[in-house]
């Protein structure tokens, strides 16, 4: 028999994906779509007795690459989600008190005569000269305005690079993907795993138990459980790497609430530093998201509700919902028949946005390398390897947003201030602090773009910049960089707000 011919018999024939939060339905809606409906079965079973984190609202822009895989049709999308656009995140006090910047999706200027365009900026900056690097973002700007388009088709216009992402309601997000993965043939059911029975000849997960006696066999299990990691870690007791050394966040309470009469609906997340962890603010059509992550350390449950319900806008909805974590990652999130997916597979911190496109990424991952019922191991080393390079650089660059501050008001930020990071964060903030060098390395999530917003924003100064920028002269620099900003203001002068933009095309 032929290894294709063998391949064909071997093919996985069931997939059974345990959990739907917004990772069950995020997986299941792209197998579904990915694998058409005459590939193998796909079953998704979720519990109507064990709730969904319910949060997860503020995405980054890959997110356009998920909807469009799916054909998602995006005002549809926005309108079904009460969602609203997102042009980047403002940070709120994590340097001082009183401090602020903005981590905007989309380039800071633009790189002239093969050099970043920040070290021409830098020039001029340590001389005192010339607006913020800010200033030089459509996205920052653009945001602080409350503007938002989509991108123009106009050459070299800034408006041609606009790149965005979503806020949304995750509940509305989940059920919108339900519904999509049913249409193409997902087989829903509710029940509660309450055993899962693993082979004694090779370990692999062999079926799952309901709890009204059901067995549901299948080749792959995906472990969307979430926190719970039932299959992962309850079943194949898979290990878990602890990072609360370094992101001691481990708590949240999240408690949306009315938006204020007449406000403006800003493009961005904030998200404001406290005297232990930080609160997040996440604008939609119909309501306000807010969330606290706090340190058990220092703040108790009912100090966290006390400390964001003082500082929320508006009336609150609905009943705080608590949240509990360790900060870490699985130490395989692929271990023989089953992959997790979601909280399942870890969780580094919701500063950043990172959850859902962790769940995206997975599923690329699983799409590039997927299975037939042999399971080469050599696949899945591929796909753990590749998931633990990815963490541990969206590790770094948000333990930089901890380590890198000038805050001493508290125990907490002392203690940020003290920690060890990683070598390679270490190194980078070193280069940074240099000659203002960045680089973006194995194709790391966060680019040179974030990398400068934040190191920057958190105060890192550089003593100098690239030598190459002298080739120029001060007046020239001083003349294009006064040109790249007024184009810039001048582009998001023509731009609309956003409310403006949702009602004409995606109001819910
Ligand atoms: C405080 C906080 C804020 C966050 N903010 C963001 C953000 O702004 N942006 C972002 O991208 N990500 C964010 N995330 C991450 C994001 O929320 C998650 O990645 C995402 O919601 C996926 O969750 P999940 O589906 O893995 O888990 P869950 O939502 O917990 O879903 C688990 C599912 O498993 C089911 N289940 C569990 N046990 C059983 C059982 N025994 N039998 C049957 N079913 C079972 C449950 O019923 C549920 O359906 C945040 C996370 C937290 C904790």
């Amino acid at each position: 028999m032929s290894q294709s011919t063998a391949n064909r018999q071997n093919k996985i024939k069931k997939i059974v994906i345990v959990g739907g939060g917004t990772a069950g339905w995020m997986t299941a809606s792209a197998l579904s779509k990915i694998l058409g409906s005459n590939y193998c079965d796909i079953q998704l079973i979720e519990s109507d007795q064990i709730s969904t984190v319910s949060v997860g609202e503020a995405t980054i822009p890959q997110i356009s690459l998920f909807n469009k895989i799916l054909g998602i049709d995006e005002n549809d999308f926005v309108k079904k989600t009460q969602g609203s656009f997102k042009l980047g995140i403002e940070f709120i006090d994590w340097t001082k008190k009183g401090g602020g910047y903005m981590h905007p999706f989309g380039d800071h200027g633009t790189n002239m005569d093969a050099i970043q365009f920040h070290h021409y900026w830098l020039k001029m900056h340590q001389q005192g000269k010339g607006p913020d690097l800010e200033e030089y973002s459509l996205a920052a700007v653009a945001a602080r305005q409350g503007k938002f388009m989509r991108p123009q088709n106009r050459g070299n216009s800034p408006l041609s690079q606009i790149n965005y992402a979503f806020h949304f309601d995750a509940t509305l997000y989940a059920k919108y993907l339900r519904d999509f993965s049913v249409e193409r043939g997902v087989t829903r059911t509710e029940g509660k795993v309450v055993n899962v029975s693993v082979r004694d000849s090779d370990g692999f997960i062999d079926s799952v138990y309901l709890e009204n006696g059901e067995r549901v066999a299948a080749d792959l299990f995906i472990d969307c459980s979430g926190f719970k990691a039932l299959l992962i870690e309850g079943a194949l007791k898979t290990g878990f790497d602890d990072w609360s050394d370094v992101l001691p966040c481990d708590r949240a309470v999240a408690m949306p609430c009315m938006p204020k009469e007449a406000d403006v609906l800003h493009p961005y997340t904030q998200a404001k530093a406290q005297k232990a962890g930080w609160i997040w603010r996440i604008p939609l059509q119909h309501r306000v998201g807010n969330g606290y992550v706090y340190p058990s350390k220092f703040v108790s449950d009912e100090e966290a509700v006390k400390i964001l319900t003082e500082q929320m806008e508006g009336e609150p909805i609905g009943e705080p919902n608590f949240l509990r974590w360790t900060t870490g990652v699985r130490k395989k999130s692929w271990n023989k028949n089953c992959i997790a997916i979601g909280l399942s597979a870890g969780f580094v911190e919701p500063l950043e946005s990172t959850g859902l496109h962790l769940i995206q990424s997975s599923i690329a991952k699983l799409m590039a390398l997927f299975p037939h019922q042999g399971f080469d191991q050599i696949d899945i080393d591929t796909y753990n390897q590749q998931t633990k390079t990815e963490l541990e650089y969206i590790k770094d660059f948000i333990v930089l947003h901890y380590k890198a501050t000038d805050r001493d008001d508290s125990e907490f930020w002392r203690d940020c201030q003290q920690m060890k990071v990683s070598d390679r964060l270490q190194a980078k903030m070193d280069l940074y602090q240099k000659n203002g060098r960045i680089y973006r390395e194995d194709n790391e999530l966060f680019n040179e773009t974030s990398w400068l917003a934040v190191m920057h924003g958190q105060g890192l100064t550089p003593s100098g910049y690239h030598p190459l920028v002298d080739v120029l002269s001060e007046e020239e620099i001083e003349r294009r960089l006064q040109h790249i900003y007024s184009v810039i203001q001048k582009s998001v002068e023509t731009m609309p707000m956003q409310k403006d933009f949702i009602d004409k095309y995606c109001k819910a």
